[in-house]
């Protein structure tokens, strides 16, 4: 489903997913050479038993050698069965060239040596390889089955298009590597009355045509960018579209394959004027969870198709997210708090020779399922329905819990940021809750950093203000998040009591492709240690942003480059040197 050489990656990851669906039962080579000398052994003894005369005393009894070469020629049969049964052809063939070379040596002993007693072995054989091409037939036609299956598992049978599971499992690999990407979810419109007025075959046709109008574009990468059509049910359809360069690529894309199903559609006679709506999110940019960039595009198709309007696609953004989705957030927020079930990861902040400097808490939540909800999903909301304090604290509690036992055991000089929304900064007990915690977790206090949002403390500076000049009395750092979002004026910046700037991901991103956006953080560098604070980049990715921000006096920075948000164990380990 992708442009020219490129689509050897996601034949490669089918390809290992179609093996994951159903792992064979092909046994390693050890076993190959196990059998294959256990053969050679027995058919030695039987060659060297079959035709002699003597015996061996067993329990007062004299049994004549010979009877040995029974037994062995039976087990030298087992080896090669089980050589064909668990080696796939490399069994096989070995098995067939092993016993027709036997066939002549036990001849030459008939025949020379007049050795009769070796005539059944020449019987067993013949019914051994009989037994094995039996085997191995049935093996090869198991397999194809197995094959087709698997293969089905991962395609729409209606369309021939990848289906969910391929995508979920295509995104997922992208995921790992990094690598941006656009999602944008597809419902077709008015498909429905196509299926009530022209019944479900036509129906059915409809779908294919437009899933080989799209598969066209997709293979032969006319769009520019390298994209892959799934098919997810019904009449909706889901594009991944990678190797793009601006919003304006992404953009063009989505309008090739909108175009492609404009034009009069002619099927048996029929003419159809299809259009669909095509909603589409970001990742990273929108989130830097998979799964919720996918809810955000499904989010974005909806609202376009809700609106009606000639214009049928939509590009995600906050705004959007649908009434029901908040409260079906709300009542998972609810009962993972209830549940005390909302964790948290740790974050590593480097010093520009990548000395560790701490690390910042991040909270997360699992769904009943076990998946993941991303905070850029739930804090939102938590801020929105009033129970943002809660996760704040639930995550205090615990990072300072761990962070506190990891001090007091590594004598560690690290930092802790926690992330505080302004309605909980402005909680009459936020103080005492913060110096309880400084208390219990033994954590001293200039090594707990509290991080306040740029643009939402502006709202309410004057408030805030006097909030965060009774924490600096307790003697905590204060780092003002997302620096660069929201516009701060220059006079309160001056008044400001932080201690660290951490410049926002959305400027770390631009900075090496726009001058502009490099002066601009070089800028805010320098006004910030003007103003006394120190600065540290957010969401570094890439080894050319990290050395432009060494060479413009950057102090610290954090992100994936040096590290991901990590399950607390894992962090530990950083801070131990493990
Ligand atoms: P933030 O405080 O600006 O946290 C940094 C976010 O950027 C984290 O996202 C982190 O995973 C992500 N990030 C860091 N480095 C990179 C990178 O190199 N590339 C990319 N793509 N992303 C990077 P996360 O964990 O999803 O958190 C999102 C936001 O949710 C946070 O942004 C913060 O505003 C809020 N948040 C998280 N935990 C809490 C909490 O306990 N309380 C409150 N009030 N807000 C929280
Ligand atoms: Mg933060
Ligand atoms: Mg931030």
């Amino acid at each position: 489903m992708a442009k020219g050489i490129d689509n050897h990656r996601e034949e490669r990851i089918l390809q290992q997913t179609l093996n994951n669906l159903s792992a064979k039962s092909r046994a390693p080579l050890s076993v190959y050479f196990v059998l294959l000398a256990l053969y050679f052994i027995a058919t030695f003894i039987v060659s060297r038993s079959a035709g002699s005369d003597a015996t061996i005393s067993m329990g007062g009894q004299h049994i004549p050698v010979f009877l040995f070469a029974g037994v062995f020629s039976s087990l030298s049969n087992i080896c090669v069965i089980l050589l064909t049964v668990y080696c796939g052809k490399l069994g096989f063939i070995t098995s067939l060239v092993v016993i027709v070379m036997n066939i002549p040596m036990v001849m030459i002993g008939i025949i020379m040596k007049h050795n009769m007693n070796s005539i059944p072995g020449v019987f067993g054989n013949l019914l051994a390889i009989v037994a094995i091409t039996v085997v191995f037939v049935n093996n090869v036609k198991i397999e194809r089955i197995q094959e087709k299956l698997r293969k089905q598992a991962l395609t729409d049978i209606l369309t021939g298009l990848p289906n969910w599971y391929a995508c979920a499992r295509l995104v997922d690999e992208i995921e790992k590597s990094g690598e941006k990407f656009v999602t944008a979810s597809i419902d077709l419109n008015g498909f429905k009355s196509i299926n009530e007025t022209m019944g479900f075959e036509m129906g059915n046709k409809v779908l294919k045509k437009v899933a080989s109008l799209w598969r066209e574009i997709a293979e032969t990468g006319a769009s520019g960018t390298r994209d892959f059509v799934i098919r997810l049910n019904g009449d909706e359809f889901a594009l991944v579209i990678r190797d793009f360069d601006s919003d304006e690529d992404v953009l063009n894309t989505i309008r090739m394959y909108e175009s492609a199903i404009s034009k009069k559609l002619s099927i048996d006679g029929y003419d159809f004027y299809i259009s669909a709506s095509f909603g589409y999110a970001e990742y990273p940019k929108d989130n830097n969870d998979v799964q919720t960039v996918m809810l955000y595009a499904n989010e974005a198709m909806r609202e376009i198709k809700k609106a009606s309007s000639s214009n049928h696609i939509l590009r995600f953004s906050k705004d959007i997210i649908r009434e029901e989705r908040i409260l079906e957030v709300e009542s998972k927020i609810r009962s993972a708090l209830e549940n005390d079930t909302v964790f948290f990861n740790l974050q590593p902040q480097y010093d520009m020779n990548r000395k560790l400097r701490g690390f910042e808490a991040l909270a997360r939540m699992k769904d009943a399922d076990g998946s993941i909800i991303s905070p850029g999903e739930f804090i939102p909301v938590a801020e929105k329905v009033g129970l943002v304090d809660k996760i704040d604290s639930a995550v205090f509690r615990k990072a300072t819990g761990f962070v506190g036992e990891l001090i007091s055991r590594t004598g560690a000089d690290i930092t802790l940021s926690l992330n505080v929304s302004v309605r909980h900064l402005m909680k009459s007990d936020f103080l005492d809750e913060i110096k309880n915690l400084v208390k219990n977790s033994g954590i001293p206090a200039e090594q707990i950093e509290i991080e306040i949002t740029e643009s939402v403390m502006i709202d309410s500076v004057e408030k805030a203000l006097q909030y965060i000049d009774e924490l600096k009395t307790i003697g905590v750092k204060i780092a003002i998040d997302d620096f660069g979002t929201g516009y701060s004026s220059l006079s309160y910046l001056t008044s400001f009591p932080a201690n660290l700037l951490k410049i926002d991901k959305s400027f770390i991103d631009k900075m090496n492709s726009s001058e502009s956006s490099k002066q601009y953080v070089e800028a805010i560098i320098s006004l910030g240690h003007i103003l006394g604070f120190e600065v540290i980049s957010e969401g570094v990715e890439e080894g050319e942003q990290l050395n432009t921000l060494k060479a413009i006096g950057c102090d610290y920075i954090q992100g994936f480059i040096w590290g991901r948000p990590l399950p607390p164990e894992e962090a530990g380990k950083l801070v131990l040197g493990e």
